[in-house]
């Protein structure tokens, strides 16, 4: 076979599709004990959503997009991020007040594939809308990271920063154009490209840091209330007992952020690549999108660089091989039965030698072989330490005292 899976794609299976299992069922269980349930919106949007939502002059809409004509003449995107399709979603839902909502699934950007940087990868995230308050921020900030302590990412940092908002951000944005044009002659290309457009991207800029140093901080030209904010928000993500450092040059990709934003560090990833989520604020996003004024917050964390912090499982698949010595019509009947009591098991289903049986089950690695002799006679429940005969009415209750 020739063909390949498309580049920057890949095609994941078992041992290594465990982390990502493991993961994303951890995701599933901290979303919903923070009382987020899922939201699942379509894999493709009209494009003039995320050129409205994500901003035109941002790297991700002037180069990332999938975005091709359908059938019907519409452009249409695969989606690149996740928070435009959620906040139109509830939008078109006709809620009123506070909601939440967690989303997990694929995502598409086209960039130059490397480590940890892949053209679909997997997002986690949540939504919170029509919320305005400093604790829906520290309740939103605490959980992704509390998430990916429990994933176990290794040296995992929180980086806080305020972006401002409609108040006080365009004056801040003025005094730094201004001082990054009297320092145009020691910056990078991009860098002068983006004066103009998109100053405070030029922030973002890892060649410029020598320059950067002494430019003008966001922190220090925040208006009263977006000072309170911050600060509110400090104060209750360190109530909370997650641990952050406030980094003043912290400005994310996507356009759409005011006030709060935050990144999770796992300081194992090579440095590009080391950002294993982030989110912030977006107070302005759903007007942007012709709804009515709701302020929400919200964050996506990249499952392919949590699972590449956190390594790969060497636990197998199965819990358990069954071994039958009377053939694989025996084997189906008494595996449904064990998986009916809750045991992971798996058996042969083409009718090979008891040996061949054994091989396979040697290969998957599993920590017990059941072997059935027929009807009426117990399992032979075979372990590294050892082998002993239990009825198989009994097999679920030995798997239950053994763990
Ligand atoms: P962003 O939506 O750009 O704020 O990204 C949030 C997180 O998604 C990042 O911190 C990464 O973990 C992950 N991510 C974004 N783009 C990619 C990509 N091309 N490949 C793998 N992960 C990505």
């Amino acid at each position: 076979m020739t063909f390949q899976p498309p580049k920057g794609t890949d095609d994941l299976m078992a041992p290594q599709s465990q982390a990502w299992r493991e993961v994303l069922s951890l995701w599933d269980e901290w979303s919903g004990r923070y009382g987020f349930p899922l939201v699942m919106t379509p894999v493709l949007e009209s494009t003039e959503l995320f050129r409205r939502a994500v901003g035109d002059t941002t790297e991700v809409v002037t180069k990332q997009m999938y975005t091709f004509e359908d059938r019907g003449g519409r452009s249409v995107t695969l989606r690149p991020e996740g928070t435009a399709g959620v906040v139109r979603a509830y939008l078109n839902s006709g809620h009123q007040g506070a909601w939440k909502g967690a989303y997990s699934g694929p995502f598409f950007r086209y960039e130059r594939p490397q480590g940890g940087r892949r053209r679909q990868f997997w997002q986690v995230g949540v939504e919170y809308l029509d919320v305005e308050g400093p604790a829906a921020d520290a309740e939103v900030v605490e959980l992704g990271y509390r998430y990916l302590e429990s994933a176990g990412v290794p040296n995992l940092e929180l980086l806080i920063n305020s972006l401002g908002d409609s108040e006080c951000r365009p004056g801040y944005v003025a005094v730094l154009r201004e001082y990054l044009r009297g320092k145009e002659a020691k910056l990078g290309e991009d860098s002068i490209g983006l004066i103009d457009v998109n100053p405070l991207r030029v922030l973002d800029s890892k060649a410029d840091q020598p320059v950067l140093v002494d430019a003008p901080r966001m922190v220090d030209n925040l208006c009263d209330a977006c000072s309170r904010h911050f600060e509110a928000v400090k104060t209750l993500v360190e109530g909370l007992g997650v641990p952050f450092t406030e980094d003043h040059g912290l400005v994310r990709g996507l356009d759409y952020y005011t006030r709060t934003t935050f990144e999770y560090v796992g300081r194992q990833l090579d440095t590009a690549q080391n950002a294993v989520g982030g989110g912030g604020r977006y107070d302005g996003l759903a007007e942007t999108l012709g709804g009515r004024p709701t302020p929400g917050v919200g964050f996506a964390l990249g499952i392919d660089r949590i699972v590449l912090s956190v390594g790969e499982l060497d636990r197998p698949y199965l819990e358990a091989y069954l071994v039958s010595e009377t053939g694989p019509e025996d084997a189906l009947q008494v595996a449904s039965r064990l998986r009916r009591d809750g045991v992971n098991v798996d058996f042969d289903s083409e009718g090979r030698s008891v040996k061949a049986q054994f091989r396979a089950a040697r290969r998957i690695d599993v920590a017990v072989t059941l072997v059935w002799k027929g009807e009426g006679e117990p399992i032979d429940v075979q372990t590294k330490g050892g082998r002993q005969d239990v009825p198989l009415e009994e097999v679920s209750d030995w798997f239950k005292e053994r763990t």
